[in-house]
């Protein structure tokens, strides 16, 4: 009896991982196809190897942790991770809206609220809850971690700064989720400046934004809109332009979208998004 109702329970989880799986496929260019057997190798091992992984303070589920930090060396690494808003953003509109460099000789807001999930699950709180598993994984392997703001009740920091903090890291790595209108957009996307600060770092950045990418597509569908890498070159996103070092902005998925939305209000879902870049920093390098 157990048995007979297990089979179909097992079958259907099958069937809804399919299309991740098969969109994944899509988004991997072959030019890259070494990373991303390194990528399969490093996670398998991990994997494998993490029996116990995943207990943590908070009671987080840890059942989706795909990696076990320990696995990996990131001594004498400095990363710069930037959860995207803040959760105090909504209720301070003329602090938000005060206007800062661009990094292209102009002015732009200081800061924006984000979007929010049908059910207003706000991208300021997801942004937070995946920038700080991945933090915790990054310490954990040994890295410096410099995040952009320190908790999620306050206001900003402004669009500038959110670059400039960066400064003397290795990388940038920007955590966000988008709004669109329509809920029929899905999967994730990747943003660099172009121009960038120069042709190295617009290089590196795009290297970045390809191993996130193909770390994302392992667990994620990208989205289609923004062609095969799901990566978007951008002359107009401050932070990027303020940004002396490597930068990419991850739009983990899109918030009006139901399917992701309930994976971002997951604790499961954000663990598998933070794994997901943590994975994707580790290949870069
Ligand atoms: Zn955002």
């Amino acid at each position: 009896m157990t048995q007979r109702l297990l089979a179909p329970s097992l079958l259907l989880t099958a069937v809804l991982l399919l299309p991740g799986l098969a969109a994944c496929d899509q988004g991997s260019s072959g030019s890259a196809s070494a990373t991303t057997q390194a990528s399969e190798r490093t996670t398998s091992k991990a994997k494998t190897e993490s029996g116990q992984a995943g207990k943590t303070a908070d009671g987080r589920d840890d059942t989706a942790s795909a990696s076990d930090p320990g696995e990996f060396d990131l001594e004498g690494k400095t990363i710069a991770i930037d959860p995207g808003h803040n959760g105090g953003n909504a209720s301070h509109p003329s602090e938000i809206t005060r206007q800062v460099p661009d990094g292209r000789g102009g002015t732009k807001d200081c800061n924006t609220t984000g979007t929010s999930t049908d059910s207003d699950y706000p991208e300021a709180d997801f942004t937070w809850d995946v920038g700080s598993r991945l933090r915790e994984s990054l310490e954990a392997a040994g890295a410096k971690v410099v995040l952009s703001r320190k908790d999620n009740t306050s206001v900003g920091p402004c669009v500038d700064e959110r670059g400039t903090f960066a400064d003397g890291a290795d990388m940038l790595v920007s955590i966000h989720a988008n709004g669109s209108e329509s809920s029929s957009p899905k999967g994730f996307h990747l943003i660099v400046a172009d121009p960038g600060a120069d042709e190295k770092t617009e290089r590196a950045s795009t290297t970045l934004a390809k191993s996130l990418g193909h770390s994302m597509g392992e667990s994620f569908s990208p989205n289609s809109a923004y062609g095969k890498d799901a990566i978007s070159r951008r002359p107009d996103l401050a932070g990027l332009n303020n940004a002396s070092v490597p930068a990419v902005i991850v739009e983990c998925g899109e918030m009006r979208n139901p399917t992701e939305a309930k994976l971002m209000e997951s604790k499961t879902g954000r663990a598998k998004y933070a794994d997901a870049l943590f994975q994707g920093i580790v290949d870069w390098y």
